[in-house]
């Protein structure tokens, strides 16, 4: 990495970092170790973006923004994060709440064998999955991916109306990566996952981001816009991990993004449900309910669970996979490609559905890009 930044430099930092998220956090962390001076805003009172985490009154560790279970088959992923923390590995299981039983999903034999009072037998369950699905010519939206693989009843039991819920779309308006990344199987592993590396940062994830941030080089600012420092602070390159179309004012029109509200419960007793995460397709205004002890491993006598209500308005978390954003999307790509002075990264700002690994992979990506290009630097 050349130092062409360091005359202005001098006086500020080199990089301004907007998001303290895994892809603001990670980058001012490599940048950090390159010998570059970072400052990181959050406009939230908190490090770690979504994946936060923190102590609730009754001493029981949640994720304020929704359960986060890491998952991944990077090697190299696993390897960076576990310089910031130790593991405990745990495997999400998930059931779906669907004609009066709590079924498992991914939809696997037993889940069928259990809904239809059947006995098969994993060639079985493939003759019947072969029987019930659907011809699609092209698998193009949500609804295609299921209803190829397993028809329509089961489709309409355990994502027409969980997907509508969440999206506030039928599956037929999305893209087929949305309910792709629900497989299905015809074996009797229950795991939600089945990537080669699934654990929890032992001690949570805000003690990881803190390890990650405890940098000389790095300062933290946090209850900071960007917006009200940045021609108060002299600072080099900035990257930003916010929403790209705010970035831009909005001005070719807002992109959606999904939001959620959620509502967190204490329980004074042991145990809520029998699982990390129970969905519910067709009843209540949620989609699902998780209790955080399952995925922690903390031991606790009482209990906390978190219900998400999808929303359209609010803080944005979801990108919205489908054609039209995706045009829109090119749009803002475009003004984004155009600033030399400026690199976008993460979930919100280059508007995919990344989960937590992609965007610690598009993190590092993205380091190694501005290595090579000592203009950004
Ligand atoms: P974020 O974490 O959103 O960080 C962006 C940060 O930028 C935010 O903290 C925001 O406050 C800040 N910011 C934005 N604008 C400004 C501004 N103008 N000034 C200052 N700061 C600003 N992934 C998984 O791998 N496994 C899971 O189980 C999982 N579960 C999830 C559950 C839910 C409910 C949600 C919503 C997401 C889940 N994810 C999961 C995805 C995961 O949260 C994201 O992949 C990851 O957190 C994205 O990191 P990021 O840094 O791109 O964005
Ligand atoms: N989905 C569904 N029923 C389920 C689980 C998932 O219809 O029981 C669909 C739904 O559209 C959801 C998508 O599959 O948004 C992806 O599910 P995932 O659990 O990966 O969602 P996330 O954890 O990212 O909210």
């Amino acid at each position: 990495m050349t130092d062409s930044g360091a005359a202005r430099s001098k006086a500020g930092f080199d990089y301004l970092i907007v998001g303290a998220g895994f892809a603001g956090s990670v980058l001012a962390e490599r940048l950090a170790s390159a010998g570059k001076r970072v400052l990181i805003v959050d406009r939230r009172p908190h490090i770690g973006g979504n994946a936060y985490d923190r102590y609730d009154d009754a001493g029981v560790l949640i994720h304020p923004y929704g359960p986060h279970i890491f998952h991944t088959n990077s090697r190299e992923v696993f390897e960076y994060l576990s310089r910031f923390t130790q593991w405990r590995p745990y495997q999400h299981r998930v059931l779906a709440s669907v004609d009066g039983q709590e079924l498992p999903i991914p939809i696997n034999l037993d889940t069928v064998n259990r809904l239809y009072g059947l006995n098969l037998t994993s060639f079985q369950v493939e003759d019947f999955f072969e029987s019930v699905a659907e011809k699609v010519e092209a698998v193009r939206t949500s609804e295609d991916v299921v209803v190829s693989k397993v028809g329509r009843d089961l489709y309409n039991k355990f994502f027409r109306g969980y997907t509508r819920k969440q999206w506030g779309l039928d599956p037929s308006e999305l893209d087929a990566s949305v309910t792709a990344r629900v497989p299905t199987r015809t074996n009797r592993d229950d795991r939600y996952f089945a990537d080669t590396y699934q654990a929890m940062p032992l001690h949570g994830y805000t003690r990881m981001f803190e390890e990650m941030l405890s940098h000389p080089h790095i300062k933290v600012m946090l209850n900071t816009d960007y917006r009200e420092i940045l021609e108060l602070i002299p600072h080099g390159h900035l990257i930003y991990t916010g929403p790209v179309d705010a970035f831009f004012d909005f001005q070719y029109g807002k992109l959606p993004y999904r939001s959620l509200e959620f509502r967190h419960e204490t329980h004074d007793r042991a145990q809520f449900q029998p699982v990390g995460t129970v969905n519910y397709p067709n009843d209540y205004a949620y989609t699902r309910i998780s209790e955080f002890k399952h995925i922690t491993g903390q031991r606790h006598e009482r209990t906390s669970v978190v219900y998400e209500y999808p929303q359209a308005e609010g803080d944005p978390y979801y990108p919205v996979p489908r054609p039209e954003n995706a045009e829109l999307y090119k749009k803002y790509e475009a003004l984004a490609r155009a600033r030399r002075d400026v690199t976008f990264v993460g979930r919100l700002a280059t508007y995919r559905y990344y989960n937590m690994d992609q965007v610690v992979a598009q993190a590092l990506a993205t380091f190694r890009r501005l290595e090579q290009e000592p203009a950004r630097v």
